[in-house]
């Protein structure tokens, strides 16, 4: 059990990727950190990898299945005894035209993408309120840019972008701020499986800064507004995305 000033944060999709990069944030701050993650294997080499186990909880969740959140979350009460920071990062794409979107693939995208946080926010509000926390999604620029292949993905970003605001306004009477991180292209396993030879042409031509993110650049910003120097900060959808909402072009 933490020391009663000790802070924890539950980060999902934290096997790899940006929700890895962030777990390795928190834990850099001192805070405990809960890694959850529906890859059970991939989970467990990620936590024994990180400099002091002690201060990690591992945790096998399907996101979208609430009644494993609902245990996922008992055990971090259990272990931690409170939470102060929700990380909404678990996510799934799935880039094609409307003819080539499968229901199933609709479905399992917005169970994901979206029933998944509403579910995590919804478990996670009742261990916060003692303390107060904060909230951030991780959105998209396709929550806010259309494009051909995006008809599921960038929806359920818009979703999950309007579902921030929704719960900003609610949640502020119990001392739960949320926001969200929209990020730009950022070389992880998702995007090499689907950005393909020409999305990455055109994001190059269409981001201002002339690359890709990096992991640890997104987790910077969701630390930032998990912390406590965001303390006024509440129903923004912050862009690290190099400039290219600013620039206003189309998305490859
Ligand atoms: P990633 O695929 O590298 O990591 C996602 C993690 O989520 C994986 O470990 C995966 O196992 C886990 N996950 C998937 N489904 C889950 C479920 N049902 N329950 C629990 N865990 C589950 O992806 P990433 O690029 O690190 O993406 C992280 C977030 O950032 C996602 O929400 C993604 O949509 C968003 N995002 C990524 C990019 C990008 O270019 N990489 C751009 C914009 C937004």
């Amino acid at each position: 059990m933490p020391s009663p000033s000790q802070k924890v944060a539950l980060v999902t999709g934290a096997a790899r990727g940006i929700g890895l990069a962030t777990a390795k944030r928190f834990l850099a701050e001192g805070w405990h950190v809960a890694l959850l993650d529906i890859e059970g294997e991939l989970l467990d080499r990620a936590v024994a990898s990180l400099a002091d186990p002690d201060n990690t909880l591992a945790l096998h969740c399907d996101v979208s299945d609430a009644g494993a959140v609902a245990k996922a979350m008992a055990a971090v009460s259990g272990r931690f005894g409170r939470l102060d920071a929700l990380v909404n990062n678990a996510g799934i794409a799935v880039f094609a035209p409307l003819l080539d979107t499968s229901d199933e693939d609709w479905c399992r995208i917005l169970s994901v993408n979206l029933t998944g946080p509403f579910l995590c926010t919804k478990a996670a509000a009742p261990l916060m309120r003692e303390h107060g926390g904060a909230i951030v999604n991780i959105t998209s620029i396709s929550a806010v840019r259309a494009s051909t292949l995006r008809s599921a993905y960038g929806t359920s970003k818009a979703g999950l972008a309007h579902l921030t605001k929704q719960l900003a306004v609610e949640l502020a009477s119990l001392g739960i701020r949320v926001n969200a991180v929209a990020p730009g292209p950022v070389e992880t396993a998702m995007a090499k499986q689907v950005h393909t030879p020409e999305i990455r042409a055109d994001y190059h031509d269409a981001i201002p800064l002339n690359r890709y993110g990096l992991e640890e650049e997104l987790a910077e910003a969701i630390f930032f507004l998990c912390s406590e120097r965001s303390s006024y900060i509440t129903g923004q959808i912050l862009a690290v995305d190099g400039g290219f909402d600013a620039a206003g072009i189309g998305l490859p």
